[in-house]
């Protein structure tokens, strides 16, 4: 089955055919660096990654843009409010936005172009757009008359002539018609400027994005991304100066929009006071937890947070962290099982991935997705706890597992060694007479030396073994396949 996409431009999920085939031109919004970024903001991030790996899991080649708003009035503000240089605002928050990307767990895009790097470029194309008659000076500012553009409106589904009923009053009579967006703001003591063709000013917001789009992934690229709190004014007026310039070829062709977090009934919105920072959520929960919080819910849905849902997904992820721990403990065995049962293995593994690829290609549902993992997991745990299960079929199980959960950025493999108690080292010492450092191949040792004094039917060393693991704090099962140790620490 072939990817689909929900377009906000066409109100359809549509095939998604990139313009050249094999490759994908993404760009996300990024953020007005001035503040500490909200998980409002972070899904929208975590939503953006989850499709760039899916796309590079796809096999295509994607070329990822997100830029920084680092010139702005928002940031303008926060500086007078300090009393500090506006980029000194900007570079504190830059650096935070990269920290909170990491603890994330986001990929880097390939590209993260600076809006105060890329001032030339704005003011070409709002030249341009000058030349081309879009657009006209005032004083020192620049607009886009929105009435040059007749296609304007047809992200957000309004008419010129409907915004304009809605319109009241109108704000500066400088304007031809009051929807005219600013494109260049001539500058105001003490704010950062730039010299340009009107005097020293600064670019609006919606020009740094065309100008820094079309720089990276031309005029025309595949996929376009943001909240959907973006559609109107920012993505309509992108498209509006991007496509004024370029004679009718569309900007974007896919137009992605992520839905909201919501706090009870409302946005989360720093303008609203009801905002849980990235940075104060993952000190509270592990980030794969968080990872499967957002991904439970499919991109384009509203998501409510409380603590207690963040809990639920920790609770999800902990079943999936104890089967593969169960998969680990048997592979550890290191014994040679027969492979009767690869049969079996071929009838859950296959099915899983084929259902998890539809659910995928059907415009990222990674719901869906995490529904047929779950279910998967459930038809292993019976496996595994049922029979014997031979070494290449609990390889491609793990596989299986592990490969889904890399498509959302969920790594487990991380905490294990650090959850495990630091006496196992010791254990190890004495079970098999040589030192570990590790406490995962530690783990191993242990197990397969009572594994081999079973086999030697020395069921004293055998029990002895087991019981110093049960009062490190692992449960321990014996299953046809091996002993199964799960540690839940104290
Ligand atoms: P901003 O810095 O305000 O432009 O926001 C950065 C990104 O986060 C934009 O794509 C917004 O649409 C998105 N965003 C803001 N608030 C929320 C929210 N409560 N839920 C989901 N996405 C949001
Ligand atoms: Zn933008």
């Amino acid at each position: 089955m072939s990817l689909k996409v929900y377009n906000t431009l066409t109100r359809r999920k549509e095939e998604f055919i990139p313009f050249e085939a094999g490759k994908v031109r993404m760009y996300v919004c990024g953020p007005t660096v001035y503040n500490f970024i909200h998980i409002g903001n972070g899904r929208c991030y975590v939503a953006f990654d989850i499709i760039y790996r899916y796309l590079k899991h796809k096999g295509y080649e994607v070329t990822y843009v997100r830029n920084l708003t680092d010139v702005d009035d928002k940031i303008i503000n926060r500086a007078a409010e300090e009393g500090v240089a506006a980029n000194e605002v900007a570079n504190k928050y830059t650096a935070a936005f990269h920290e909170d990307m990491g603890a994330l767990g986001n990929l880097t895009p390939d590209i993260e172009p600076k809006a105060t790097e890329h001032i030339a470029e704005m003011v070409d194309t709002i030249a341009a757009l000058i030349e081309k008659g879009f657009a006209y000076e005032v004083g020192g500012d620049v607009f886009f008359e929105v009435d040059k553009f007749p296609a304007y409106g047809k992200l957000s589904g309004c008419s010129l002539d409907d915004m304009r009923a809605g319109e009241r009053v109108c704000v500066d009579e400088r304007k031809c018609n009051p929807l005219d967006f600013a494109l260049w703001k001539s500058a105001k003591e003490g704010e950062p400027s730039w010299d340009s063709p009107w005097g020293k000013g600064r670019p609006g917001w919606h020009i740094e994005c065309s100008a820094m789009s079309s720089k990276y992934l031309g005029a025309s690229f595949d996929i376009h991304g943001g909240g959907q709190d973006l559609i109107f004014p920012h993505h309509e007026n992108e498209i509006a100066q991007t496509e004024a310039l370029s004679q009718g070829r569309p900007f974007a062709k896919y137009w992605l929009h992520n839905g909201f977090v919501n706090m009870g009934e409302e946005k989360m919105a720093k303008s609203l006071g009801n905002v849980v920072l990235v940075r104060d959520i993952l000190k509270e929960h592990d980030v794969n937890a968080v990872r499967l919080f957002f991904a439970q819910t499919h991109y384009r849905s509203p998501i409510t947070y409380t603590s207690d849902n963040v809990k639920m997904a920790a609770a999800a992820l902990e079943k999936i962290c104890n089967t593969l721990e169960n998969i680990d403990h048997l592979l550890a065995l290191d014994e040679p099982k027969n492979t009767q049962s690869s049969d079996e293995f071929l009838k859950i593994v296959s099915p899983f991935e084929a259902k998890f690829t539809e659910a995928m290609d059907d415009d990222f549902n990674t719901a869906a997705a995490l529904g047929h993992l779950f279910e998967f997991i459930r038809e292993v745990n019976t496996l595994i706890g049922g029979g014997e299960v031979g070494v290449e079929a609990l390889k491609g199980i793990k596989g299986a597992i592990e490969g889904s959960l890399a498509i959302f950025g969920i790594n487990l493999g991380l905490n294990q060694e650090a959850a495990l108690p630091g006496e196992i080292l010791e254990l190890a010492r004495g079970v098999t007479g040589s030192d570990h450092l590790d406490k995962e191949l530690a783990l191993k040792s242990i197990l397969k030396a009572r594994d081999e004094a079973r086999r030697a039917k020395d069921w004293a060393r055998a029990d002895e073994i087991r019981d110093r693991l049960t009062a490190l704090g692992f449960t321990l099962k014996d299953t046809p396949s091996g002993l199964l140790a799960m540690y839940k620490g104290e």
